[in-house]
């Protein structure tokens, strides 16, 4: 909670009688709210005294779904589609009336989304949906999926600050999908009858994987980011399985499946070798090879979007209980639409045994490195920082500090570690610029060593790095002469 707003956390404010089915136990919730403050929230209203409201009687796992996001300042926004008689909005709560001016076409883009989703997935499951979405430089950032709401927080600028060139986030059709991908339909051991048994996460590259590859797809078919700033996105990925995941030569990504349970997001050095939550881009890039896989096949005629329609896009309207899935599950869906070994198309990738960045030439593009980041990659680097990932093996903040040493890089193997502040480069006080040009200088001159002055703790040494590739920066090119399917992939349905 800040001064201004509060996301009601029902999950950590109630208590129940442990061992029963969550779904058998009422609950009547009500809640006082600061004068004048307006609630979003799934749930429904039954009655109101006052700054008190109550809400319609609903069972245990429904309430530890259905958060409450209040605030001084509100905004809820309509994106229901034309024709559509399910409501879906938008509430919106900030630090400042200001920062709830939505244009008109900003909104127009939210709205495309939720039918670009309609549209891909068929069914709904809810009677409603409710986004809670918080604009603060003050409550933290969020990202939390519900059935039929979800929980989403960013700063302040997301419509002042707009940047038409690089769109909007993924964070809203990410969640968005998550009522279908994770929510109704859900994977059979991670479904439990109440909150005392413990989920299991083996399925989690389809709960999240293809939750991050809809959200992007969503993103750039709705117009909320625009079709250069998507494939942009996806060059980021694609780099990271191609060239920053050394820890892919030991651990795979149906391993990563277990990190919530062991690391519980806790922050981790040299996360390239240690792995973390790989299962969200690693599983989005198998998903971009399948989709690539069968619209090849199919000369185009069948697409990912068919497997969407038929695993997530039945029972209308069903969603008070959730429709489980198994790996045979998804394996007998993806067949449906195009007969093929996809329990070896899985597995193979999923155990490590196949790299994950077949997708992107198989859709027609390859990863390419240039001397410049792109638009996007810029925009996105929001700590002021620097990445050098691709080329010293490197990320460095503005202050100096380096946030992040890729393994068996060139500067790992110089021995640089996390942690350490860059003081000088060549004799020269640290910045983004003089690092720049020292690598562009040293690319020229086989004889240039890039020299670092080094701050760890109240030590200070020198260390010499002897990389000649340049600058290296993230990009997808063409393959000329091959069918292009990624633009039909990221381009809106009719
Ligand atoms: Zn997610």
């Amino acid at each position: 909670m800040t001064p201004n707003m509060l996301n009601l956390q029902t999950l950590s404010t109630v208590l129940y009688p442990a061992g029963y089915y969550a779904h058998r136990i009422p609950f009547d919730l009500r809640v006082t709210y600061p004068a004048g403050w307006t609630a979003f929230t799934a749930l429904k209203e039954d009655g109101r005294s006052g700054d008190t409201v109550d809400y319609q009687d609903v069972p245990l796992d429904i309430l530890v779904d259905s958060p409450v996001y209040a605030g001084r300042h509100a905004k809820n926004i309509d994106l229901t589609p034309a024709g559509s008689k399910v409501p879906v909005k938008l509430g919106v709560i900030a630090d400042a009336p200001k920062y709830l001016e939505a244009k008109p076409e900003q909104v127009a883009r939210h709205k495309a989304m939720v039918e670009q989703a309609l549209k891909l997935f068929g069914a709904q499951h809810y009677d409603h949906y409710q986004f809670l979405f918080s604009l603060s430089e003050q409550m933290g950032g969020n990202g939390l999926e519900h059935q039929r709401s979800s929980e989403n927080g960013v700063g302040t600028d997301y419509f002042t600050g707009w940047n038409e060139k690089t769109g909007f986030t993924d964070l809203l059709a990410h969640e968005y999908t998550h009522s279908w991908n994770g929510k109704y339909r859900r994977p059979a051991d991670l479904w439990t009858p109440n909150f005392n048994v413990p989920m299991q996460d083996s399925l989690l590259w389809v709960y999240e994987g293809q939750t991050q590859y809809w959200g992007n797809v969503l993103a750039a078919r709705s117009g909320m980011r625009p079709l250069p700033a998507s494939i942009d996105a996806l060059a980021l990925v694609a780099a990271t399985y191609a060239e920053n995941r050394p820890g892919l030569s030991w651990r795979n990504i149906q391993d990563t499946t277990n990190d919530p349970i062991i690391a519980n997001r806790a922050p981790r050095a040299y996360r390239n070798y240690q792995l973390s939550e790989d299962y969200y881009s690693g599983g989005q890039l198998i998903w971009l090879e399948a989709d690539a896989l069968i619209r090849a096949k199919t000369g185009g005629k069948k697409s990912l979007d068919d497997f969407a329609r038929a695993f997530f896009g039945i029972n209308d309207g069903e969603w008070e209980k959730q429709n489980t899935y198994t790996f045979d599950t998804v394996v007998a869906t993806l067949d449906g639409v195009l007969p093929y070994d996809w329990a070896t198309f899985l597995r193979e990738r999923l155990d490590g045994k196949k790299g994950l960045t077949g997708g992107i030439e198989a859709a027609g593009w390859r990863l390419v490195f240039k001397d410049t980041p792109s638009a996007y990659a810029k925009a996105n680097a929001r700590w002021g920082g620097a990445d050098f990932t691709y080329s010293l093996g490197l990320s460095v903040g503005k202050d100096g500090t380096i946030n992040d040493v890729r393994w068996d890089g060139p500067a790992f193997n110089a021995g640089i570690g996390s942690g350490a502040s860059v003081v000088a480069v060549n004799g020269q006080a640290y910045s983004n610029d003089a690092l720049e040009e020292a690598v562009k200088a040293a690319a020229k001159d086989p004889k240039a060593s890039i020299e670092l002055l080094l701050k760890e703790f109240d030590r200070y040494r020198t260390v010499k790095l002897e990389y000649h590739g340049g600058l290296r920066y993230p990009h997808l090119e063409r393959i000329p002469g091959k069918p292009d399917l990624l633009t039909p992939i990221l381009t809106a349905r009719k």
